[in-house]
Formats: structure tokens, sequence, C-alpha cells
């Protein structure tokens, strides 16, 4: 069993969880994978941006938003799940696409405003906008500004009916970023 088919498998199993957005999340991550790979950015981050919300596909979670009580810390999970088999180019983007979010509401005046109604619902489960200290400290992260790439094509890519390219097409670009302990 290779990571891929295990990530296939885990996309299968659960991707189609709506978890309160438009798009399911298997189509959620394949349209912020796509964001990424039209940025021309490092095959890292493509597949971080594809995987950014894999601690959703283990822990599954509510189609409703009323139902989420309280912060699942997905992206906790899922950077769990992903250092066991990946670097952290795209372990840290993935643990940091939440903190991005807070941070993003803390600078940026126009951000708050772009956020689906279900990210709106999760800031506040989430810690809300960063403080200023909390935001001075994350900007020290080497890995902030990847995190706040992420974060942007994360927050695109809702949009439904959109025509993408399938996982199938990342396979080999995660067999190939696979770190060399797994499996050998
Ligand atoms: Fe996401």
């Amino acid at each position: 069993m290779t990571v891929a088919n295990d990530i296939f498998a885990l996309f299968a199993a659960h991707g189609s969880a709506a978890y309160g957005e438009d798009v399911t999340c298997a189509q959620h991550s394949l349209q912020t994978a796509y964001l990424a790979r039209a940025a021309a950015v490092p095959t890292p981050l493509v597949l971080a941006a594809l995987l950014h919300d894999i601690g959703h596909l283990i822990a599954a979670v509510p189609d409703d938003l009323g139902d989420w009580q309280a912060d699942a810390h997905h992206e906790e999970v899922g950077a769990r799940w992903l250092a066991a088999h990946f670097g952290p180019a795209i372990v840290q983007p993935v643990r940091l696409h939440v903190a991005a979010k807070r941070y993003l509401c803390a600078v940026d005046p126009g951000y708050f405003g772009t956020l689906s109604k279900a990210s709106v619902y999760t800031l506040k489960l989430q810690g809300g906008p960063m403080s200023q200290g909390e935001a001075s400290r994350f900007e020290c992260n080497p890995f902030h500004a990847d995190a706040i790439a992420l974060r942007r094509w994360d927050d695109s890519g809702k949009v439904a009916g959109l025509a993408i390219p399938p996982l199938e097409s990342y396979r080999q670009a995660i067999e190939c970023s696979t770190t060399w302990s797994e499996g050998q």
C-alpha cells in the first residue's frame, strides 16, 4: 500500500462530505491544488494545497454547520498524519493554514468579507482574528508565506461545478514527494 493509495482511499471514503460549503471536500481540495498549480509554485506547495484538509477526511466532520460545536483542529490532525509521510514543505503550510486565516483577518481589512459562511462560522471556533502579538509571531515562521498563499487558494477553491484535473493527476507527484523511509 503506497501513501498515494492511502490518500486516494481517504478521498474515496470521505471526500463527498459537504462540510458546510457548496462543494464537497474532495472538490474543494482539488480546486485548491489547481489554483496552486496555476500559480506555478513548487510541487510541495501544490501538494500541501491538495492535502490541506486531509484532517477533515481522517476525522469526518458534520455536513451541517450548526452541528460544529467545537473546533476539530483539522489542520493539526492533517499535519500529524502527513508528517509520517512527507517533509515540512508539505506539512507546515497545512499545519498553518488555519493560523493564516486568523492572521489575514488581523492584517488585511478586506479579507474577512471574502470568507465563506462556513469559514466565518469556524473562525469563531478557531479563536478569531490574531492579536498584534500573534500576528508578529506568525510572520517569524519560515512557512508563513506559503501558508498565506495556500489560504488564499483555499478561500477561492469553493466554486460549484468547476471542471478541474482529477486526483489521479497528482499520483506521481505524491509518490515522488514521499519521504524515503516510507515503504522502503
Ligand atoms: Fe480548505
